[in-house]
């Protein structure tokens, strides 16, 4: 295994370094997100935030905004909270205390000791996870699965490189050992898989009962007066807490004018369209239209063009300002 890593590793800016709040940034960015999608963001988060001081010390509406795109926002507002529990109390160098740093859980806990401090701990992550089902031939599905793999992974670990380890066994997972048509024929591994030696590589790991799609209908009415962009922040609570959207509501077909009209105020409206967005298993179709305000409804914040592109909005509502954006030739 180590052998294969040593010659396939992929050269990835967050493994050129041993800096643990480096990685600890990439770790938390590649959760739920593409390698080639994390590099930009990880290369513009360490320009700005360097270092864990400068992230501690930093606004959570700038920290927000740099997140931006990434989704999962929560992820954001737990690595600034660690970030501020590091800054007062230092970082720690193993498993078992980095858990007390808020947002870090057992497997990036896993990941920073071993990788940053050398530390012969283990880790499981969804790519850990299939290797595992799949080179021991193992039928559990879901907490089981989990389980049984991090149990096989502290006693599989090498302790001797415990860093290269865990990454070799998550690079197998991502890039030979893939969900879909894994290259078994250049595996470093085949000769010990049980999946693959019975011919069950399609059937493992056994997949957990389908979550149901939850379908959303939202309408939004994207404000505007002169130049500047009516918005309001989300209020704590709420999905994208904190973040800022334009006066959005959920349709059922009667009411949703009314309550619109509210919180925009009189002017023209115009419909300009529909965007659709998906988020865990939602599905959201969004109706979207423009006003043209009469005058600055008081619980808006008015913004300028360039202040909206930089203000931390959600992925459906960027994708809502595009459409006005096209529809006003901007
Ligand atoms: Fe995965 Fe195939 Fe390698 Fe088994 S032989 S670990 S199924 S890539």
């Amino acid at each position: 295994m180590l052998a294969w890593f040593d010659e396939n590793r992929r050269d990835l800016p967050w493994r050129r370094t041993s800096d643990p709040y480096a990685i600890w940034v990439s770790e938390i960015m590649l959760q739920q997100t593409q390698v080639a999608t994390v590099i930009p963001y990880w290369h513009r988060w360490m320009e700005q935030f360097p270092t864990v001081e400068s992230l501690a010390a930093a606004d959570e509406q700038a920290v927000l905004a740099l997140w931006q795109g990434l989704g999962y926002y929560r992820r954001c507002r737990l690595l600034l909270q660690g970030a501020q529990w590091v800054a007062e109390h230092g970082m720690p160098n193993t498993a078992a205390e980095l858990l007390k740093v808020p947002g870090i859980g057992p497997y990036t806990a896993g990941a920073i000791a071993s990788i940053a401090f050398n530390q012969p701990t283990p880790l499981v992550d969804g790519n850990v996870e299939r290797v595992f089902a799949r080179l021991m031939g193992d039928t559990g599905v879901g907490q089981e699965l989990h389980d049984s793999a991090w149990v096989w992974a502290k006693r599989n670990l090498y302790k001797k490189r415990p860093g290269d380890w865990n990454q070799a066994l998550m690079e197998l997972g991502a890039t030979v050992c893939r969900p879909v048509a894994p290259d078994c024929k250049g595996c470093p591994v085949a000769d010990k898989c049980v999946a693959f030696q019975s011919w069950r590589v399609d059937e493992l790991p056994r997949k957990a009962a389908k979550v149901t799609t939850v379908k959303l209908q939202h309408v939004v009415w994207v404000p505007m007066l002169g130049d500047k962009f009516g918005v309001k922040q989300i209020p704590a609570g709420q999905w994208w807490e904190g973040m800022w959207e334009f006066p959005r509501v959920d349709a059922d077909g009667t009411l949703e004018p009314i309550q619109l009209r509210e919180m925009v105020g009189q002017g023209w409206k115009q419909d300009v369209g529909t965007v659709k967005h998906s988020v865990t298993h939602h599905r959201i179709t969004i109706e979207v239209s423009f006003v043209q305000c009469d005058e600055a409804a008081p619980n808006l914040r008015w913004v300028s063009r360039q202040e909206i592109l930089e203000i931390p909005m959600p992925a459906p509502q960027r994708k809502a300002l595009k459409l006005v954006f096209s529809h006003l030739g901007l």
